[in-house]
């Protein structure tokens, strides 16, 4: 069985300042790449909100809701202005969420073994690891993607 990334999204908001930073190709924006961080955040840490203020908050419409009611952000829309990081009521979203940083962080894009065993040698032992674990709703294990496993305690 091929084996996965664990990310502990609790202790991964702990280092904001990771000089690697794992990024997905992601299939809703073609060709457009996220972070761990802001998918895993919107997927699992969000609440979801019915009349979602970080949606009325946004100034240049770059937040929407998918058909599943997860969050999505245009990266080119996008002005990073943190408005719906500050009236999140949950504090969901992270303060470095949208940030830029390439100035000494590079990006490791997640794709096959190599790139996951890089990402977890990168952080912190308790932050990620490889293992052989499946999604486990139950010990609050959830797939993020193929081969990446998140671990947060969601409010379902
Ligand atoms: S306000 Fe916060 S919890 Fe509510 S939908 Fe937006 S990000 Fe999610
Ligand atoms: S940081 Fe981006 S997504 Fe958030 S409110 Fe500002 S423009 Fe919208």
């Amino acid at each position: 069985m091929a084996k996965k990334l664990l990310i502990d999204l609790q202790k991964l908001r702990e280092y904001k300042d990771t000089p690697v930073e794992g990024v997905l190709k992601f299939g809703e924006y073609a060709g457009s790449f996220k972070t761990i961080r802001e998918l895993a955040s919107f997927q699992f840490s969000c609440r979801r909100c019915e009349k979602a203020p970080c949606l009325e908050a946004c100034p240049s419409m770059a937040l929407t809701k998918n058909r599943d009611d997860i969050v999505r952000r245009a990266t080119l829309l996008c002005v990073r202005c943190k408005s719906c990081i500050f009236v999140c009521p949950f504090g969901t979203l992270m303060d470095d969420l949208f940030v830029v940083k390439t100035s000494g962080r590079s990006f490791i894009r997640l794709h096959g073994e190599k790139d996951l065993q890089r990402f977890a040698d990168s952080l912190p032992g308790e932050v990620a690891s490889i293992t052989d674990l499946e999604e486990e709703p139950a010990r609050q294990v959830f797939s993020l993607s193929e081969n990446i496993l998140i671990k947060e305690f969601t409010w379902r």
